[in-house]
C-alpha cells in the first residue's frame, strides 16, 4: 500500500500522459484506454523503477522476466474485444507480476491466469492484493497445457512467445473464442486465431518481441 500513496497525484497524471501516447500510438478502443488509465502500474514493478512505470515500455520483473509494454497489453486486450460487447472467460497465459491479469480484470471479466515460475505467482498475488475490486484465479502450472478444468474460454492470451500456437489452447476455445499470441522466436508477430464451427482462423497482426514460452515449472 505504501507504494500507491507514495505516487499520488503525480501517478494520475503521468498515467493519464501513458492513456495519450496509447491513443497516439492507435488503440482506439475507449473501454481499454479507460482500464490502462485506471490500472496502477506502479504497484507491479520494483519500487526502484516505480518513476518509469507509465513509460510505455518493458520493465524488468525479476528471475530474468519483464511487465509486458502498455501499448502491447493494450493491442492484445482491444483484439480480444474487438467487435464484442464484453470479454466473457478469460485464459492468461503468463502471469508475471499480474499486471496484465489487473487489466484484464478491471474490464469485470472471469480471469485464469498461469504462470510457471512460483515466486512470481507468490508476486503476483501480493501485487493483486492491492487492488481489492479485482480478483483473478492464479494457478502454478504449464501454461502450454491450458487450465482444461476451467475450459472453455472465451479468450485465450499469451504473455509468451511460441513457434505454433499450442494445440491443448486451441482445444480449450470456445467456439466463436479467440486466441491473441506472439508467435515465432527471434522474429516474431502477433497473431489472432479464432474458432469457429468450421475450424479455425488465423490473422497475423504486426511483430512484437515477447519472452520465450517454456516447458515445465520452476
Ligand atoms: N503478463 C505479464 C507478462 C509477464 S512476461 C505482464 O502483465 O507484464 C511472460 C511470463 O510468461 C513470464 O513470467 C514467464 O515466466 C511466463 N511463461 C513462460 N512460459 C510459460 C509457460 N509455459 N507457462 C506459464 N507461464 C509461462
Amino acid at each position: 500500500m505504501k507504494k500507491l500513496t507514495g505516487l499520488g497525484m503525480t501517478s494520475q497524471r503521468t498515467r493519464a500522459r501513458m492513456v495519450e501516447r496509447l491513443r497516439d500510438k492507435g488503440i482506439r478502443d475507449e473501454a481499454v484506454l479507460a482500464v490502462m488509465g485506471t490500472v496502477p502500474r506502479h504497484i507491479f514493478v520494483d519500487e526502484a523503477l516505480a518513476s518509469r512505470a507509465y513509460e510505455d515500455s518493458a520493465l524488468p520483473l525479476g528471475c530474468l522476466q519483464t511487465i509486458s509494454q502498455p501499448y502491447v497489453v493494450a493491442r492484445m486486450v482491444e483484439e480480444l474485444l474487438a467487435g464484442r460487447e464484453r470479454l466473457g472467460k478469460t485464459l492468461e497465459i503468463g502471469t508475471g507480476c499480474g499486471y496484465q491479469a489487473a487489466i484484464l480484470g478491471s474490464l469485470g471479466q472471469e480471469v485464469y491466469s498461469v504462470e510457471r515460475i512460483a515466486p512470481l505467482l507468490v508476486l503476483a498475488r501480493q501485487n493483486l492484493k492491492a487492488l481489492p475490486g479485482i480478483h483473478v484465479h492464479l494457478k502454478h502450472a504449464d501454461g502450454a497445457l491450458g487450465w482444461p478444468e476451467a475450459a472453455p474460454f472465451d479468450n485465450i492470451i499469451m504473455a509468451a512467445a511460441s513457434l505454433r500456437p499450442p494445440p491443448e489452447l486451441l482445444a480449450q476455445l470456445a467456439t466463436g473464442g479467440r486466441l491473441v499470441l506472439p508467435v515465432g522466436g527471434k522474429e516474431q508477430y502477433l497473431c489472432r486465431i479464432e474458432r469457429t464451427a468450421q475450424g479455425y482462423s488465423e490473422t497475423r497482426l504486426e511483430p512484437v518481441r515477447f519472452v520465450p514460452l517454456l516447458p515445465g515449472t520452476e
